[in-house]
């Protein structure tokens, strides 16, 4: 077993002693993909700190791993689901969905979809997936999430979307794009202080919407998030 291996699972054993990640589905994914290829490489010794890093020097960050145990447990991940994320960063958190969505031992399953605007991280995270074999089940994608996947598209593709960055609220676009009965998350508010938020989609197109915890997130930049003249 290697040093990193040793971190990653007493890692798992402290959140799940802080009741964050509660399901075997989650704790897999945690135990098994490895953050350390995820962290820029000035950061590698600090992979397993339950802190968010610096993704280098593009100003954005991959989150702290309790924030994303919080995301994936309210995702409620199961089996062949088709996933949407906006905000790949370093795709850590595509790789732990994809874990979860899929049957490697069958060569089946889910898809996940991902989009990130900074052209860095796209070739970022593709290096991360491919070097962690993730790349078979995950689609980066350059260019603005906000506008869902394909753009504009009023089809409801995905059982799940998660946005990763702040956003004022839920793009409306996104939840056309989403089935009825599936779950779009995201952290809502302003640039500076949000409210992770859970909407579920009903028969009649509405979201019904559960709040979660208070949580800081980097921005969601694009047509249906902030605009870049808005960033500080
Ligand atoms: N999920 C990531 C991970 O596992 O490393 C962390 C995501 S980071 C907190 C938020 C990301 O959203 C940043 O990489 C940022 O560039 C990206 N982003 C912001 N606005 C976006 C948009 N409109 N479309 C796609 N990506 C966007």
């Amino acid at each position: 077993m290697n040093e990193f291996y040793e971190r990653r699972k007493f890692l798992v054993k402290e959140l799940k002693e802080r009741g964050i990640i509660k399901s075997k589905v989650v704790e897999q994914s945690f135990l098994s993909v490895p953050r350390e290829k995820f962290v820029w490489t000035d950061t590698i010794e600090e992979a397993y700190f339950d802190v968010p890093l610096p993704l280098g020097h593009t100003g954005q960050t991959i989150s702290a791993p309790h924030m994303v145990a919080m995301m994936l447990e309210e995702l409620d991940l199961t089996k062949g689901l088709q996933v949407l994320e906006i905000g790949t960063g370093s795709g850590y958190n595509a790789a732990l969905m994809a874990h979860i969505i899929t049957d490697a031992k069958r060569f089946e399953g889910g898809k996940i979809i991902t989009i990130e605007r900074v052209h860095e991280l796209v070739q970022f995270a593709k290096r991360n997936l491919d070097k962690t074999s993730y790349s078979k089940y995950v689609e980066v994608i350059e260019g603005d999430g906000s506008i869902g996947w394909p753009p504009y598209s009023e089809k409801e593709y995905y059982d799940r979307i998660i946005i990763t960055a702040a956003t004022p609220k839920f793009p409306k676009i996104l939840v056309k794009q989403l089935k009825v009965n599936g779950i779009i998350l995201a952290p809502i508010g302003s640039m500076f202080y949000q409210v992770l938020t859970k909407g579920t989609k009903t028969e009649n197109g509405q979201i019904r919407i559960k709040k979660d915890v208070e949580c800081m997130f980097v921005p969601l930049v694009g047509e249906n998030g902030y605009h870049a003249n808005e960033i500080l």
